[in-house]
């Protein structure tokens, strides 16, 4: 028998009382109204930043939960990117609607388990209630096809690679990658996202399997090389399975002609992905959505909640047309988990990858209750407005705007600042400044670029301007 203490009060959980919720809303107030005030980019070294945090937990003895909260958000608000700050034009993560950080919140109080349909059938319905919206945003039935929440675009075009490999290879779930003929290939744009690369890795087709087709001059999927990579790789004995289209590149923002694409598909017999990662949120805005058209033919899609909808990591999107085939992919029978009752909506374990599943779509849920589809419109037309102001203030100052995209990510540079080497003094001039954050980009060998992209509801005209004039001040100092 296991010897054992009895619980103390502290072990049962009872002293983190009210105060110390009051002390954390206190936090979260304090973090959120103070955000302009604070710089975007950390001075964090990390070998002072590691021995704190050594010295401070060797887990020996309990600490107070009060001390505890506010020495690890001390140690969040100096030394992260503040990603949710106005003036984070960075990579795709946006600021958070408070609203979802409580849907996050609840989901971790109450813990539901959605792996099967029947232990949080409450969890499900709302995860469901929210796909169903979105499902209508993309243009298909809510009854349509298979859906679900996944940590983010990475785990969603996983789910398209192995629903497009079940669907054209019908007995690839039982035989494998080695009883095939011919070997399958995907194809998508030279400037797709990586993660297409891992997924191949992952379902055994490895790294060959990416075709990336090369870009036009307006940075879109070129077809006519995209026909003449397909046709010359028929004739050497390779069979392909899957065509994607990236509605928003990462780098660029560009939409792929996602009408065309799925005429291509349609004649070739191929699994049509369209990729909107970042993009789809543009879905909500009533003057932006038609830049997808086509979307709604594609036969899944990537749609990450957690890039464009303001809610926190992770929450990603993953649509299928064809029930029967992502259902293949990953359907299961397990005797020890619960059994599913007749018409009862297929258990996400059967249906996804992952098995224990954690309430990812509460957060989405509440952010869509608490603001409604035309203020969703809002936000994102309100960042798109600032993309557009962007651009004109870039040109207004000499700089040249090397990107075409309605969406508002803007990649630019000027003569003399267009080498990858004076690209990167300029960005380490700004991060020492630590006021505004964006990136870069080789859009070529010889095409170095900044990129700048508007992903906070909350950055202003003024916001724009300050990074214009950061900008001009940096690259006059060079
Ligand atoms: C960000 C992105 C992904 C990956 O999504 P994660 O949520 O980071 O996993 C896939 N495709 C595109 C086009 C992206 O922009």
């Amino acid at each position: 028998m296991t010897m054992h203490s009895p619980l103390t009060n502290r072990d049962q959980g009872v002293s983190l009382s009210r105060d110390i919720w009051a002390q954390f809303a206190d936090q979260a107030e304090r973090f959120q109204t103070t955000m302009r005030d604070r710089k975007v980019l950390p001075a964090a070294d990390p070998n002072q930043l590691r021995a704190r945090i050594a010295r401070t937990y060797d887990f020996q003895s309990p600490i107070d939960a009060g001390s505890l909260l506010d020495d690890v958000g001390d140690l969040l608000a100096n030394g992260l990117v503040h990603v949710t700050h106005p003036r984070y034009f960075g990579l795709f993560n946006p600021s958070v609607r408070p609203i979802s950080v409580l849907g996050d919140a609840l989901t971790a109080l109450y813990n539901p388990q959605l792996a099967v349909w029947s232990h949080a059938p409450a969890a499900c319905e709302l995860d469901r209630r929210a796909l169903a919206v979105m499902k209508g945003l993309i243009g298909w039935e809510e009854s349509e096809g298979l859906s679900s929440f996944t940590t983010g675009g990475a785990e969603s075009n996983l789910c398209a690679v192995l629903s497009a490999l079940s669907r054209a290879f019908p007995e690839w779930d039982e035989k494998g990658l080695a009883e095939l003929r011919l070997r399958p290939v995907m194809y998508l744009s030279a400037d797709g996202h990586h993660s297409f690369v891992k997924a191949a890795r992952m379902a055994g087709l490895g790294t060959h399997s990416v075709r990336e087709v090369p870009v036009d001059s307006t940075r879109r999927i070129d077809l006519e090389q995209l026909e003449r990579l397909m046709a010359k790789d028929r004739a050497e004995g390779y069979h392909p399975f899957l065509l994607v289209g990236t509605a928003g590149a990462t780098g660029t923002g560009v939409i792929d002609p996602l009408v065309e694409l799925r005429e291509i598909a349609d004649r070739h017999q191929l699994w049509f992905h369209a990729d909107a990662a970042w993009g789809g949120s543009a879905l909500m805005s009533t003057t932006l959505r038609v830049h997808l058209r086509g979307i709604e033919r594609a036969d899944s899609v990537s749609w990450d909640a957690h890039k464009w909808l303001s809610v926190p990591m992770g929450a990603g999107m993953f649509f299928s047309r064809h029930a029967e085939a992502t259902h293949r992919a990953f359907s299961i029978n397990a005797t020890y988990m619960p059994v599913a009752q007749d018409a009862i909506p297929q258990d996400p374990f059967a249906t996804t990858p992952q098995w224990s599943r954690r309430g990812i779509g509460l957060k989405v849920f509440m952010a869509l209750a608490e603001l409604g589809l035309p203020g969703y419109a809002r936000l994102i037309d309100h960042q798109a407005s600032m993309g557009d102001l962007l651009r004109v203030r870039l040109l207004e100052d000499g700089w040249e705007i090397v990107n075409q995209t309605p969406l508002p990510v803007v990649c630019f540079n000027r003569p003399g600042v267009d080498s990858a080497a004076v690209i990167g003094r300029l960005l380490n001039r700004l991060y020492e400044d630590g006021q505004v954050w964006i990136s870069s980009l080789a859009l070529g060998p010889d095409a170095h670029v900044l990129r700048a992209c508007v992903t906070s509801y909350h950055t202003t005209e003024e916001d724009v301007a300050f990074l214009v004039s950061a900008l001009n001040t940096a690259s006059t100092r060079l």
